[in-house]
């Protein structure tokens, strides 16, 4: 399976202590998905997007704001 990293330095909630916790986004098989890393909590895995050509749609639009 080949991951793509679509941005390795984004900011997000641990779900276990909710305090903010470095992430990145990486596409998995035309999904996206956004892996955290909590010092105390470990890492955590979650589908961002279920369609990687939606994400990149989206992600065009919010760059021109
Ligand atoms: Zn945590």
């Amino acid at each position: 399976m080949q991951q793509t990293i679509l941005d390795k330095a984004v900011s997000s909630l641990c779900p276990v202590c909710l305090k903010i916790v470095p992430a990145r986004i990486f596409s998995e098989d035309e999904k996206v998905f956004m892996e955290k890393r909590c010092h105390e909590h470990g890492d955590f895995m979650e589908l961002y997007w279920s369609d990687l050509r939606l994400y990149e749609k989206f992600h065009k639009y919010g760059c021109e704001g």
